[in-house]
């Protein structure tokens, strides 16, 4: 198959110039919606390597000019001799093309889950991916960055940082930064998920936060060369859990950075026998089981967002139901009362030859987005109050309502020209207590009274 696309590249180019986009549906869709800001999904494309190119291989992933749109195109045999193009298209929230740094990366997705989790709140970013396609050059160099940020003095108040670095393979948990120890993932009695065993480390300063990043990932480094790449075979959280000294009552504000194992098919590994079919086959459950609570969590808090009211109960979030979630408990729990950001980077390989795994990868992420409904703007009517705003409203009772004898039973201690009615006047106004009296003003013109 490799041969046929090497053979077929100068054709495969040609399609590729000569393919127009139909008006893609999923696209307009999303003009109902919008991305949930709480919920960045993102997808990171990252530049052929020297060997893809040199072996003549061309790229089969393009990122849509000003669009959110990833365009893939796949090369199909045919039995009449040509062959054909098979083109897909996928949407995310962000795209970052071959040439986009981490840096980049980092400005744009990562950095403001930084003062967030610093004020108390939960960031957690996922690299998701098949196997080489850029997942821990993605997420070590963004680590780097966090560290930067965190002990760069900039933000305000003081904290203390600790850091903690496992590995999930499938069941079991190894600590990182203590020669890799085997530890549990239990929940406590309060609920709360605890890496029951695993070392945290204070750290003071950039070289201290640095060297505990390097040790684990120089840890996962040896363990995969030793036994045939574990790295790709498991999943690594770093977790940073930032204390506030100063408010021993609040809640410690959590960063969680996510190095997720090699998302390929089952059929797809090449080492084949029980044990490995096993492993992958719970490394595919364990990121299904992701997908959903990621889903799940995503629309409650889109819920929310559309209708103002928290429906916990409105979507199942199955986190007890892989070790990687549970361990994220704090992520995904709806009835726990953490406010969460999340970014997922989804990491393609753009080679030809990986298509089928990019593609996969790209479908994945985009399981992954759930788009928050827009607003329906309300149209102005005088003689409607449910279609006025604040300011409107108001006006109108400012200028309508006047208090004209002394309360007989306690009224808000504010003094007047603060009171803020937020339920439109409704018709059984004029039936008000005694109390009340109406003064339309001439100086101002307020909307004119509902009619009964
Ligand atoms: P994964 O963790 O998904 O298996 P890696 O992060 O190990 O993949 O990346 C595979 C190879 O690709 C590494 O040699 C890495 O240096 C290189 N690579 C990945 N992303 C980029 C990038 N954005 N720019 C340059 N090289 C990259
Ligand atoms: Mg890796």
């Amino acid at each position: 198959m490799e041969q046929f696309l090497i053979d077929n590249a100068a054709h495969y180019h040609k399609l590729v110039a000569a393919y127009k986009p139909r008006p893609d549906k999923k696209a307009a869709g999303d003009s109902t919606g919008v991305g949930n800001p709480e919920m960045v999904v993102s997808t990171r494309i990252r530049p052929m390597l020297e060997d893809e190119a040199t072996q003549g291989f061309p790229s089969g992933v393009f990122p849509r000019k000003a669009t959110n749109i990833v365009d893939l195109h796949e090369l199909k045999k045919s039995v009449r001799g040509t062959p054909s193009l098979n083109s897909f298209n996928f949407t995310v929230d962000r795209i970052f093309g071959s040439e986009a740094t981490t840096a980049e990366i980092y400005e744009s997705l990562v950095k403001p889950l930084v003062p967030w989790a610093w004020g108390g709140g939960v960031g957690t970013l996922f690299a998701y991916g098949q196997t080489g396609s850029g997942k821990t050059y993605t997420v070590s160099g963004l680590e780097r960055h966090v560290a930067e940020t965190l002990m760069g003095g900039l933000l305000e108040g003081e904290r203390k940082i600790h850091v903690c670095v496992i590995e999930l393979a499938g069941q079991a948990a190894y600590d990182l930064l203590n020669t890799r120890k085997q530890i549990s993932i239990l929940e406590d009695s309060f609920g709360t998920s605890q890496m029951a065993g695993a070392l945290e480390h204070n750290v003071t300063s950039l070289d201290s936060f640095i060297e505990q990043i390097e040790t684990a990932a120089s840890l996962r480094r040896t363990a995969a060369t030793q036994k045939n790449d574990t790295s790709s075979r498991s999943h690594a959280i770093c977790r940073i859990r930032i204390e506030n000294p100063s408010v021993p009552a609040a809640e410690d504000g959590m960063l969680y950075l996510v190095d997720l194992a090699g998302s390929e098919a089952a059929r797809d590994r090449s080492d084949h026998d029980t044990a490995r079919m096993k492993e992958a086959r719970e490394i595919n459950t364990s990121l299904s089981v992701l997908k959903d609570c990621i889903r799940g969590r995503a629309m409650v808090d889109a819920d929310i967002q559309a209708t103002g009211k928290s429906t916990k109960k409105a979507a199942y979030v199955p986190f007890r139901q892989s070790t990687l979630t549970k361990t994220l408990k704090h992520v995904f729990d709806p009835a726990g009362a953490r406010s969460c950001k999340t970014v997922v980077v989804a990491c393609v390989n753009p080679c030809l030859a990986d298509v089928g795994a990019s593609k996969n990868t790209l479908r994945y992420a985009e399981m992954l987005r759930v788009v928050v409904p827009k607003a329906k703007l309300v149209e102005y009517k005088p003689n409607v109050p449910a279609t006025w705003n604040n300011e409107q409203l108001c006006a109108w009772i400012d200028t309508n309502v006047r208090v004209s004898s002394p309360a007989t039973f306690p009224l808000p201690q504010a003094p007047l020209p603060s009171i803020r009615f937020t339920r439109p006047p409704s018709p059984m106004y004029p039936s008000l207590p005694s109390r009340w009296s109406l003064h339309p003003s001439p100086s101002t013109s307020p909307p004119p009274l509902p009619e009964q």
